[in-house]
């Protein structure tokens, strides 16, 4: 069997020598070992980090991954089971296939609901973890916007409820609620 061709952003790992590597991590908003870890170099339409070296560009998430645990098989993806495209904790990375990364997709519901639309970035949980930020009053809506890979209107539209109507992010800071669940945070996914 010919061996399949690598792609030329998926696939390559650049360099793993020391200075590269703590190159990689200046980029990256490390945090605690639960958060994600945020890319905050340049990033592709996709979402995710793009790490130049040289001439080569890698996915910021794969880069991590190699970083962590040494080179990557080319015929192996690195998927993210936070499903946070610019994060980079490789507590949140795992290698699979193409077909795996469509099924956890399926699985954790990003093909239902909101997170379906072209538009949306942000799933469910993210979206709560928003809101939890949003609450806590630490971050402004731009700080949040840039931990989550989004821009700032999106997080704004979310807060007022304007385009995740189908989940409860309970908005404290609007001081109205006319559902009797203000400040609690319930996904409303049928199970
Ligand atoms: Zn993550």
């Amino acid at each position: 069997m010919k061996a399949r061709k690598p792609g030329p952003l998926a696939t390559r790992t650049p360099s793993l020598d020391t200075k590269t590597v703590a190159r990689f991590w200046s980029k990256v908003a490390i945090g605690h070992e639960s958060e994600c870890w945020l890319w905050t170099g340049a990033k592709k339409d996709t979402g995710y980090g793009a790490f130049r070296v040289g001439n080569a560009t890698c996915t910021a998430s794969r880069y991590a991954y190699a970083a962590k645990h040494g080179p990557i098989d080319p015929q192996m993806h690195v998927l993210h089971s936070c499903d946070n495209p610019p994060c980079c904790n490789p507590e949140h990375l795992k290698l699979g296939t193409v077909a795996d990364n469509s099924t956890d997709k399926v699985k954790r519901g990003r093909h239902c609901h909101g997170s379906k639309r072209p538009l949306a970035k942000l799933t469910n949980e993210q979206v709560m973890a928003i809101a939890k930020l949003w609450a806590t009053g630490a971050l402004s809506q731009k700080e949040i916007a840039t931990r989550f890979g989004v821009n700032q209107s999106q997080v704004s539209r979310l807060l007022n409820r304007k385009r995740w109507r189908h989940v409860d992010v309970g908005a404290p800071k609007t001081g109205h609620c006319n559902r009797g669940t203000r400040g609690s945070i319930y996904p409303m996914e049928k199970q």
